[in-house]
């Protein structure tokens, strides 16, 4: 499973504990992480909550990242990729599913991409946003506008999910 997370914590303790959950939650249940690499922010988190429960991590990071992110020392795998597209290519290729925790621009991008692309069958992952603490209620109110302006069909808003915990997403995602 990719997961698409912060760089930064944000304002809120909650969200680096909730992120840690999810690595651990992961591990626990033997599904391998795939995320991009970093030490910091809720990356880091993630990768840290999955590594102390004894999970496998595998972490895609840009050569020119290593350094400002941090790239973790622990993982079972990271590949040093030339470019944001390759992080990209790769981590897609790499995940059966992507989820998006609360995170910033680099996090919507990925996230978002991987949604336009399933409704362009490029490929048939499911895609999903923890809500953690209601983070992701605007990117809610941004699809209910585009469907309800006519730019996004019933299909495509169907085809992300939003819960605010874990295993109601993952359930979710298993029946997309
Ligand atoms: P952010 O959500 O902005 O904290 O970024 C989270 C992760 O997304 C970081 O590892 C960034 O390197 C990465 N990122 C930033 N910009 C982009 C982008 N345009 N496309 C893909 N990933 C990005």
């Amino acid at each position: 499973m990719a997961v698409f997370c912060g760089a930064r914590d944000g304002v809120d303790p909650d969200h680096a504990r909730a992120a840690t959950a999810v690595g651990r939650t992961l591990a626990e249940r033997g599904i391998t992480v795939v995320y991009g690499g970093g030490g910091t922010g809720l990356m880091g988190a993630v990768a840290n909550g999955a590594l102390a429960a004894g999970g496998t991590v595998v972490g895609v990071i840009p050569e020119a990242l290593i350094g400002p992110e941090l790239a973790h020392p622990d993982l079972a795998e990271l590949h040093v990729v030339s470019n944001m597209a390759e992080r990209k290519a790769m981590m897609a290729d790499l995940a059966d599913v992507f989820i998006a925790l609360p995170g910033g621009a680099g996090t919507l991008e990925e996230i978002v991409e991987q949604w336009s692309w399933a409704m362009l069958d490029y490929h048939s992952k499911p895609v999903g946003f923890l809500d953690v603490k209601g983070y992701w209620s605007p990117m809610r109110e941004l699809v209910a506008h585009m469907r309800g302006e006519g730019f996004l069909s019933d299909r495509g808003a169907a085809m992300i999910r939003f819960e605010s915990s874990l295993d109601p997403l993952l359930s979710a995602l298993e029946d997309v």
